[in-house]
């Protein structure tokens, strides 16, 4: 349940409600950028009509509140000046980790000759063994600004810890939250009290009722430009690094009003299959696509298997335009 407050509530006003409604044993959450109040486990909306500061409310009867479309139809933002949401489609590319100077500038020139806005790349890595190369920390930061500056070009770039967040904020444009992190609920909290709009990747262990509370985590700290990232799951099958979730896609579509984006790189893990999941990604519905790229992929000094050549992403990119241009006439999807 969400209850929408009066523009007129008072604070004195907002915190009887809030009390009284604790009062009765609910839970309850107020997002004052948004002058609402969340009340999870309230079903039935008739305890609140003797509450003459609520304006209106809705019912939703899943345990994710704020991302749910009953909240609102559709999140749409822009940053700087690209349309993110609606029926707008937008390609992130670049390096899995920012390696050196020459390697950001050669991706970066190579995506503006194909109007690429958005430059994805890893400063800070997570990485499973403590042994492999964990990024260039703030000089890869300071090298992204620095490319997409140059190309006029948008960072997207992982916040991997709290203490890092200044550092972030300070050169990225959108700050991803990793699959690793998505289950770092002090650092989802975090994330939501500032402006910036946020990319939250998929856990690897996550069900979509787990990925979209994460996502409440961030929407009740006040920040609403949250972008849902698939990028597969954990299977018993060794042959592909995840399983790319593609039915993930259409669901979150008709279960949230927030932009969903895929990621058939770390979706497979494998170069080879990231075109097809691409277009498959495309044609069911994201709202974009974020693929890594590198000059010379058996260099890469991360996720070297998954990585397209700038020949193979030039094949796909017409690709994805063609099946985009398609969709409004044979491929629309309804809620
Ligand atoms: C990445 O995008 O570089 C990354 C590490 O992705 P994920 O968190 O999905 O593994
Ligand atoms: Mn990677």
């Amino acid at each position: 349940m969400i209850a929408y407050l009066k523009n007129n509530c008072s604070l004195q006003q907002k915190q009887e409600l809030q009390q009284s409604l604790t009062s009765h044993g609910y839970n309850n959450v107020f997002v004052p950028k948004l002058n609402l109040i969340v009340i999870p486990n309230l079903k039935s909306s008739a305890i609140l009509e003797k509450y003459t500061q609520i304006d209106r409310v809705t019912e939703i009867n899943t345990a994710y509140q704020l991302s749910s479309i009953l909240h609102k139809p559709e999140t749409t933002f822009t940053v700087n000046g690209e349309i993110i949401g609606k029926n707008n489609f937008n390609i992130v590319a670049g390096p899995c980790s920012v390696e050196n100077e020459d390697q950001l500038f050669l991706i970066g020139e190579f995506l503006q000759k194909h109007n690429i806005k958005f430059l994805r790349g890893g400063a800070f890595k997570p990485r499973t063994s403590p042994y492999d190369f964990r990024g260039l920390g703030i000089e890869g930061l300071k090298l992204l600004r620095k490319v997409a500056d140059t190309y006029n070009m948008t960072v997207v770039t992982e916040l991997m810890d709290i203490k890092l967040l200044d550092s972030v904020y300070q050169y990225a444009d959108i700050i991803q939250i990793g699959s690793r992190n998505m289950s770092n609920f002090y650092l989802l909290n975090e994330i939501g009290k500032q402006d910036k709009p946020v990319l939250l990747k998929r856990g690897m262990q996550a069900k979509i009722d787990e990925w979209l509370l994460a996502a409440d985590y961030i929407l009740t700290g006040g920040n609403e430009k949250v972008i849902l990232c698939e990028r597969g799951i954990r299977s018993f099958d060794s042959n592909s690094r995840n399983v790319m979730d593609i039915a993930a896609i259409p669901l979150l579509k008709s279960l949230s009003h927030l932009p969903v984006w895929a990621d058939p790189s770390h979706g497979t893990g494998n170069a080879k299959l990231v075109p097809a999941l691409a277009k498959a990604s495309t044609v069911v519905g994201a709202n974009g696509l974020f693929i890594e790229i590198h000059p010379n992929p058996k260099t890469a000094l991360s996720d070297v298997e998954q990585a397209l050549t700038f020949d193979e992403f030039s094949k796909l990119l017409p690709e994805i335009e063609m099946l985009n241009n398609l969709k409004p006439a044979s491929l629309e999807f309804s809620n």
